[in-house]
């Protein structure tokens, strides 16, 4: 024994806040009461109470993802395992995949292809932007590429593909499978993985499913997983090959011992969003996250991107110059115990508008202490402005429960 007992350790209590900081920046976001219970606890990952939550589980994905096949595998890791796990399995070494960039996650996804020695096209969109219908059309004729990679939301510069729908569309056209990142946009703003032929929808636990991380979800079409089945080299990644995750959640045998509390907290999550329904939650986070942006605006600070470019799950807000972010970070969360997130690439800070973020409650309580942290940095902004502007723009978007009703109805 040449390690000593180390003296220096303190207990959590003493190192956590003594009330949580609000979270509302890019990620982690606050979990409903639930899903912190669920999460403190394990059953055994092979017995018959775990088959039965693996059932639900997927039933309730089949839901959120919109897919009435599709086969759905949980993974214990990042959002990036389950970016990692739709690559590997479906681009196969020295194939063609077309990667739209449009800033920093779904580079990561073309960077995933090239270390599994594909050959990637990477479409570079301008920052700020869309990817652009024509341009994705003239790769896919030029390049025919077997695999094409896309962000539904980039959480990096709030940057959203608003145009996806007709995107996968077209590469169905070209024989493209689409693997499509909803990592921070997923039961935040619709997403239809059937009816827009998407091949695998990927999904991580603590954005838009107001999950805890280290627990994430993929969603593979029919014609995805023919062919993986159909595959006969050997995948580089064993805990992210499907057909062996596949012995788990369609087999009930093993793979990997299941990360059980997560997969209890996303089932918890995902009850949470099926008893709110996909069109209520949808209208919920759009009201919010307007509300926000106006009240920003109001405020007198401009937004990064432009509204028909513009991600409502994650809102970028440009910092003045002569500020600085990071001291207007750090006085928010010691002053007003609000955390919201910074950025790299752009001058940017960050709030995040995804599952328990959007609530009345919370989103005055930020936008008073963004103004008032700015301000007390020597920005001049109107904060009372900022706060009714929120207040009515929120009023606006108030319809009672029956509209509500007859939008899920509309659905149906
Ligand atoms: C956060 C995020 C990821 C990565 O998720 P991790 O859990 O950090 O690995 C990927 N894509 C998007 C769009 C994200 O917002």
């Amino acid at each position: 024994m040449q390690v000593s007992v180390p003296k220096q350790i303190v207990p959590l209590d003493s190192i956590l806040p003594d009330e949580p900081l609000l979270m509302m920046g890019a990620g982690p976001v606050p979990v409903p009461a639930r899903v912190a219970a669920a999460n403190g606890i394990v059953i055994n990952h092979l017995g018959d109470t775990m088959a039965q939550i693996i059932e639900q589980v997927k039933i309730m994905s089949r839901y959120v993802f919109q897919t009435q096949n599709g086969y759905i595998l949980g993974v214990a890791g990042p959002g990036s395992a389950a970016m990692e796990m739709a690559v590997a399995n479906l681009v196969v070494p020295g194939s063609k995949v077309l990667s739209i960039c449009n800033g920093f996650f779904s580079h990561r996804l073309a960077e995933m292809a090239l270390r599994l020695e594909a050959d990637v096209v990477k479409l570079e969109v301008a920052q700020g932007f869309t990817a652009d219908l024509d341009v994705v059309e003239q790769y896919l004729i030029q390049h025919r590429p077997q695999v094409m990679t896309i962000v539904q939301g980039e959480t990096s510069n709030t940057v959203c593909n608003h145009n996806l729908a007709a995107i996968t569309k077209l590469a169905k056209q070209y024989d493209c499978l689409v693997i499509v990142d909803a990592v921070c946009t997923l039961s935040t703003m619709p997403l239809d993985m059937d009816e827009w032929g998407i091949d695998a929808v990927i999904t991580g636990g603590q954005k838009g499913l107001s999950c805890i991380p280290g627990i994430s979800l993929v969603g593979f079409s029919e014609q995805a997983w023919q062919l993986i089945q159909s595959r006969t080299d050997q995948l580089r990644h064993w805990c992210l090959d499907a057909k062996l995750a596949e012995q788990f959640w369609y087999k009930k045998s093993y793979h990997y011992t299941a990360p059980v509390s997560g997969i209890l907290a996303i089932h918890e999550a995902m009850r949470l969003i099926i008893n709110e329904t996909l069109p209520v939650r949808f209208d919920r986070h759009l009201r919010c996250s307007q509300a926000l942006q106006a009240g920003i605006e109001a405020l007198g600070l401009q937004l990064f991107v432009k509204p028909h470019n513009r991600l409502n799950s994650v809102v970028g807000i440009e910092v003045p110059d002569g500020i600085d972010a990071k001291a207007v970070l750090k006085y928010m969360s010691s002053r007003y115990r609000v955390e919201i997130s910074g950025s790299f690439g752009p001058n940017i800070v960050r709030i995040g508008q995804m599952g328990e973020q959007c609530r009345a409650h919370n989103l005055f309580r930020t936008l008073h202490a963004l103004g008032a942290s700015f301000i007390s940095m020597g920005c001049k902004l109107d904060l009372p402005a900022g706060v009714a502007a929120l207040e009515s723009t929120l009023d606006r978007y108030e319809f009672p429960p029956e509209q509500h009703l007859s939008a899920v109805n509309a659905i149906k």
